[in-house]
């Protein structure tokens, strides 16, 4: 047996055992969607995780939702209620932005290789873009210079540290993304000297971190790095974007971020600030730490066999729809993500199975030799942490079996 990681809380089962998402049955889910598998979105969850994020945080600091990590429509919408601005990483995502209510003001985009009619489009919408290289900032500028506008730019700067313990390192050394901090102030300084409307830092060192004082320390560096380059530029920045790093628990042994302490140590950071960052707005930007849990995964058993031994619970869903679940989105060792029976949520577990998807390869595992309550064909079974990174982040037109269904609830 191994162990699975913890399913997150506030999710509990009727009467009957049947787990409920938003207060409706798995079951009766499933039917209102004609089809399995479905990936279900809790919007109370939603509502929820923004105003922990709040309540942690000292007043008048920004929450972004970087939008990479959910770009479902319906959960665009409702997000726009709850925070402060969109972050884009594509013209595509930039479209989905604006159509989801979002202010033009109010979204950055970020990324490295814009092509000239993403930042066309980008400047023409009046959203600031997060410069990545100083070719990319010739670029907007005469773009900008031939439509006639003034182009809102940040500069994304690729800091000198990392965000220690993070699963995914974006700062620190050689990167794709941001200009070097030692390069920034003179491409600043070039971008006001043309006349751009300069918006100020986008500093990104981290993703998936759980420790908060890692997380803490992080964005001290940060604050410091930003009045570093704001002295050296002589102005300063309207906005630093702090970037965000807040991971979930995904794995056997994870703990949720203690939010309080983050946001009690920023508060630190941004009371000692140096001056020169008086004027200056703050902002985090999160993706999976407000989608993540929010998402259920409902998948439905097929057949039920066994192999030297070992059972398995061959489901209709797979690593099309749940590339992180799988193991084979950016994990080395693979570890099995939160899961249960649905039907039978809360019963003690009575066997030892693995749950695989219908994917022809052996990388398409869904629970490795997990403990669950005995299941059978017909009944569901339930990835949880699915809202962040799974429906567009997984290759669903692999073996032609397309994407599965999508419910805001
Ligand atoms: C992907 C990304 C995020 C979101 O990361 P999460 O780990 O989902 O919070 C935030 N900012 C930038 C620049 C990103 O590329």
């Amino acid at each position: 047996m191994k162990p699975h990681g913890p399913i997150p809380p506030g999710f509990r089962a009727d009467a009957s055992g049947m787990l409920l998402i938003g207060g409706d049955r798995a079951e009766a889910l499933a039917d209102a969607a004609g089809d399995t598998p479905l990936f279900v979105y809790d919007s109370a969850m939603l509502i929820a995780r923004a105003a922990q994020w709040r309540a942690a945080m000292p007043k008048g600091v920004q929450l972004h939702y970087a939008m990479k990590a959910n770009p479902y429509a319906p959960l665009l919408v409702h997000m726009a209620t709850l925070v402060d601005g969109f972050d884009v990483a594509s013209g595509g995502e930039l479209k989905m932005a604006l159509a989801g209510g979002m202010a033009a003001e109010h979204i950055s985009f970020a990324g490295p290789g814009k092509r000239d009619r993403e930042l066309e489009a980008a400047i023409m919408a009046g959203v600031t873009l997060n410069i990545e290289s100083a070719g990319e900032a010739e670029r907007a500028l005469s773009i900008a210079g031939r439509q006639g506008v003034t182009p809102r730019l940040a500069v994304r700067v690729n800091p000198d540290f990392d965000l220690k313990g993070s699963g995914m390192k974006m700062g620190g050394g050689a990167k794709p993304f941001g200009v070097d901090a030692v390069a920034v102030p003179a491409l600043v300084r070039r971008l006001i000297d043309a006349g751009a409307d300069w918006r100020g830092f986008h500093i990104f060192a981290g993703s998936q971190a759980l420790d908060a004082a890692a997380i803490a320390d992080t964005q001290a560096q940060t604050v410091a790095l930003a009045a570093r380059l704001a002295k050296e530029i002589g102005t300063a920045p309207p906005l630093v974007n702090l970037g965000g790093g807040m991971g979930v628990p995904y794995f056997p042994g994870d703990k949720a971020v203690d939010v309080a302490a983050v946001g009690a140590a920023l508060a630190q950071t941004l009371g000692g600030r140096d001056p020169i960052l008086a004027t200056s707005g703050f902002a985090m930007e999160l993706g999976r730490w407000l989608v993540a849990e929010v998402g259920v995964y409902l998948t439905r058993i097929v057949d039920r066999k066994t192999s030297h031994g070992e059972t398995f619970l061959v489901t209709d869903g797979g690593l099309h729809h749940q590339l992180a679940a799988s193991g084979n989105f950016g994990t080395v060792i693979r570890r099995n993500y939160p899961i249960a029976i649905a039907n039978r949520f809360g019963d003690e577990p009575a066997e030892t199975v693995s749950v695989v998807g219908c994917l022809c390869t052996p990388l398409d595992r869904l629970g490795d030799q997990v403990a669950l309550p005995h299941a059978d064909v017909g009944d569901l079974v339930a990835i949880f942490q699915a809202g962040a990174y799974g429906a567009s982040a997984s290759p669903s037109a692999f073996l032609g079996q397309g994407p599965a269904g999508e419910m805001l609830v």
